[in-house]
């Protein structure tokens, strides 16, 4: 018998590319299979997940409140570092523990980190034009009319001018891997997707729509991401279609039928063990 998965409450825009390539393979990781193949040692992101909460935990306290300097930077840390360690032990994942030497590029990404919180300030919110009206600051849920489109985006803010922006922060590698040398830097797709689907939440929830969209690196570099209210629109029109076939599969039973099985994709699935079409198929 195959692995029961279950259909999706909602979906957020930092999974929409993920299901776009294989809705299987993320239905299997929320699987109660998927769920422990991924505790096992070996077998789950090697310490990056609980390391990128660390990082966004940070960036949250540096936003909302301030750090000022490296003693201040060092608390946020410590109090991040602990409460990941201690959810790592309660979920029986002790081998990532302690993160410091089981999480890979700890040390840089710590270090990185430092210099681009030390910049910044805390954030105003709900000010000026867009008073009551517009989520500001960071970690802001934004939910689409229907309530399946939902995520939290990083942080909202206003420009200079008081234009609206929206930030993601990444704490990983942000450009495509290019096949040819000295071929232009392409941001990543599923992150120029996720920040689309977070302008067009943001406009069905407060009628707003933001003038800029960036992905920042850990480095403090600020990556601006192209886009239209148009394909916006049709984006957010598209995710909640998707939405709507994966629980159609999943509630008739026929949830294999989303796998898209290929050698290119699978090599990197951790859920292959647990998936029958890429035993038939590859
Ligand atoms: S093995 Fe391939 S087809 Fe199966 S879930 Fe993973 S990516 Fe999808």
């Amino acid at each position: 018998m195959g692995v029961v998965v279950q259909e999706l409450a909602t979906l957020s825009p930092s999974q929409y590319g993920r299901i776009l390539r294989c809705p299987y393979q993320v239905l299997l990781e929320k699987s109660v299979e998927g769920r422990a193949a991924l505790a096992a040692p070996g077998m789950g992101a090697g310490g990056a997940g609980p390391l990128g909460t660390i990082i966004h935990g940070v960036l949250e306290t540096a936003h909302r409140t301030g750090i000022n300097d490296s003693a201040a930077f060092e608390l946020a840390w410590k109090r991040q570092l602990k409460a990941q360690e201690a959810s790592l032990v309660k979920r029986n994942q002790q081998h990532l523990v302690p993160l410091a030497y089981r999480a890979k590029n700890y040390a840089v990404r710590k270090l990185m980190l430092r210099w681009l919180v030390l910049g910044i300030q805390p954030e105003q919110h709900t000010i000026g034009q867009h008073e009551g009206r517009v989520p500001l600051g960071p970690e802001q849920r934004l939910t689409d009319i229907t309530g399946r489109i939902s995520g939290i985006a990083d942080l909202i803010r206003q420009g200079s001018s008081g234009a609206l922006e929206i930030l993601d922060y990444k704490t990983g590698r942000i450009f495509s891997e290019s096949g040819r040398e000295n071929a232009p830097d392409i941001l990543k797709e599923e992150y120029t997707l996720q920040l689309r689907l977070y302008a067009a939440l943001l406009h069905e929830q407060a009628g707003m729509w933001p003038e800029r969209l960036l992905l920042v690196d850990l480095a403090g570099g600020e990556h601006q991401v192209s886009f239209s209210h148009e394909q916006c629109a049709d984006l957010i029109q598209d995710a909640r279609n998707l939405y709507q076939q994966v629980n159609a599969a999943v509630s008739v039973g026929r949830a294999a039928d989303l796998a898209r099985p290929s050698l290119s994709l699978c090599a990197a699935c951790r859920m292959q063990h647990l998936c029958e079409p890429y035993k038939e198929k590859v």
